[in-house]
C-alpha cells in the first residue's frame, strides 16, 4: 500500500494555553512495498506522524491518503484502515492484557470477526515471525515472560492481523544487542516474504542504513532530509546540526577523506569499508 502525506499540519492542543505545534506543512511519499526508516530528534514529530497512517490521530489541517484512499475523510471507516495499516506503539508491551499469550495474539484478529480456525493459524504464523512457538506458550501469561519477549508478543498480536502496512515505533528501544538484532532480523524478513509497506522509527543510524530503501529524516516538525541511506549518509553535516549521528563507518570515511585519502563518500557498512579498504591498498601497492 502506498502512502501520500500532503502539507500535514498537526497542533497539539489547538487554542489552549498548551498548544503545540509539532508537524508544520509535511508532505512525501511512500511507495508500496517500500521500507522506511524515520529518524529524528526526540520532539521532532515521528510518533505523531505516525499516528496519523491509521487515523488515531487526525491532522489540524492537510490530507494522508493511504492506497490513493482519503482516510482524513469523515465518510471513511477507521477500522477498515486500521485493520491494513498495523501500529507497533513505542514500549508496546505495556500494552499487554490478556490472561495468557494465545488470547493476547488472537485479540486483534478476533475483533476482525473470523473464524476460530483461521484465527489459530494467524496467530501460530504471528508467533513463528517473532521467533516464537505457539505449542510452547500459548497458555503462559505475558507477564512470565521477559522484557524483549513480552515485546514480541505486543508485535505479533499487530502481525496477527496481517497488516499491509507495518509501522514500528522504535521497536528495539531498550532491549539488549541479541535482541535487538533479532527483532530487526525479523522485520527485513517479514518485509522481504510478504512485500509489505514498512515504516521503521529508529534511533540507530547502523540499523537504518543497513535495513531501509528510503530515510526520511524528521526536524521540528518538517521533514528536513529525503533520499536514500547513502544519500543521507553522506549528508553528515546536516544531519549533526540536527542533533543526529551517522553510521559509524560514513564516519570513519569522512575522516579518510579529510586527510586526503581518495575514497568512495557514499561507503555504509562494515564491509563495503573492508572492500574499497582494500583496493586502495592493492592499487597503492601496484603503482
Ligand atoms: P518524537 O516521536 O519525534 O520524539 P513526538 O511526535 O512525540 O516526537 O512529539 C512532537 C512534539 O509534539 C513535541 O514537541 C512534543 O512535546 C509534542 N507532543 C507530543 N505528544 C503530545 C501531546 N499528547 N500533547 C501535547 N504535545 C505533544
Ligand atoms: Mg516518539
Amino acid at each position: 500500500m502506498s502512502i501520500i502525506v500532503e502539507n500535514l499540519i498537526h497542533v497539539y492542543n489547538q487554542g489552549s494555553p498548551f498548544e503545540a505545534k509539532a508537524l508544520s506543512d509535511i508532505s512525501f511519499t511512500i511507495e508500496e512495498g517500500e521500507f522506511v526508516g524515520l529518524i529524528g530528534h526526540t520532539g521532532s514529530g515521528k510518533s505523531t506522524l505516525i499516528q496519523h497512517f491509521n487515523g488515531l490521530l487526525k491532522p489540524t489541517k492537510g490530507k494522508i491518503y493511504i492506497n490513493n484512499l482519503d482516510i482524513t475523510n469523515k465518510s471513511i471507516k477507521l477500522s477498515e484502515v486500521r485493520k491494513k495499516v498495523g501500529l507497533v506503539f513505542q514500549y508496546p508491551e505495556y500494552q499487554l492484557f490478556e490472561e495468557n499469550i494465545y488470547k493476547e495474539v488472537a485479540f486483534g484478529p478476533t475483533n476482525l470477526g473470523i473464524g476460530e480456525l483461521e484465527i489459530k493459524n494467524r496467530v501460530r504464523e504471528a508467533l513463528e515471525l517473532v521467533g516464537l512457538n505457539l505449542e510452547e506458550i500459548a497458555d503462559r501469561s505475558p507477564f512470565e515472560l521477559s522484557g524483549g519477549q513480552r515485546r514480541r508478543i505486543a508485535i505479533a498480536g499487530v502481525l496477527a492481523m496481517k497488516p499491509e502496512v507495518l509501522i514500528l515505533d522504535e521497536p528495539t528501544a531498550g532491549l539488549d544487542p541479541k535482541g535487538r538484532d533479532e527483532i530487526l532480523a525479523q522485520i527485513k524478513a517479514l518485509h522481504k516474504k510478504y512485500k509489505i509497506t514498512v515504516i521503521l522509527v529508529s534511533h540507530s543510524m547502523e540499523d537504518i542504513a543497513r535495513l531501509v530503501d528510503k530515510i526520511i529524516v524528521m526536524d521540528n516538525g518538517k521533514v528536513a532530509l529525503e533520499g536514500t541511506p547513502r544519500e543521507i549518509f553522506k549528508r553528515a553535516e546536516s544531519l549533526e546540526k540536527m542533533g543526529l549521528g551517522v553510521p559509524q563507518m560514513s564516519n570513519l570515511i569522512r575522516k579518510l577523506r579529510e586527510k586526503g585519502i581518495n575514497i568512495r563518500d557514499d561507503i555504509l557498512t562494515v564491509e563495503e569499508a573492508k572492500q574499497e579498504i582494500l583496493k586502495l591498498v592493492r592499487s597503492k601497492k601496484n603503482a
